[in-house]
């Protein structure tokens, strides 16, 4: 097969965010990639769905190249940290920033009237046969 053989490092800078806190994280990654580069007068150029990398003229074009490596350097699961404690369920504070985080009433006061009914539950069928 006559082509030019390409092979090259890209650095990138990556920004998006911790799967499980949210924080913004941006960092730096860096690539490599090879890739064949055939011909354009060749049988195949023809069908640009081939997979086949062809030169346009003298030219090349790395785009599509380049944008494969980096999507495939790409965590699944971006994380600000490698053990980020994520959000707290009940506030939704980031924990990290407060290890010590801790809500002393894990009641919610929306359902505090149903506590008081589940602690009498017999007066509650008395009332319910009276009627
Ligand atoms: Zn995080
Ligand atoms: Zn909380």
């Amino acid at each position: 097969m006559e082509g030019v053989l390409v092979t090259g490092t890209a650095s990138a800078v990556l920004d998006g965010e911790c799967a499980r806190c949210l924080e913004p994280i941006s960092e730096q990654s860096e690539v490599t990639f090879q890739e064949l580069f055939v011909y354009g007068d060749q049988d195949y150029s023809s069908d640009e769905d081939n997979g086949v990398s062809t030169l346009e003229g003298d030219l090349l074009d790395l785009e599509p190249l380049l944008r494969d490596a980096v999507v495939l350097a790409l965590p699944f699961r971006p994380l600000c940290m490698d053990d980020c404690p994520g959000l707290c369920v009940e506030c939704g504070a980031r924990l990290a920033d407060d290890p010590d985080h801790a809500h002393d009433d894990p009641i919610d006061p929306r359902w505090a009237g149903l506590t008081a009914l589940q602690q009498e539950p017999d007066e509650q069928d008395q009332t319910q046969q009276d009627q």
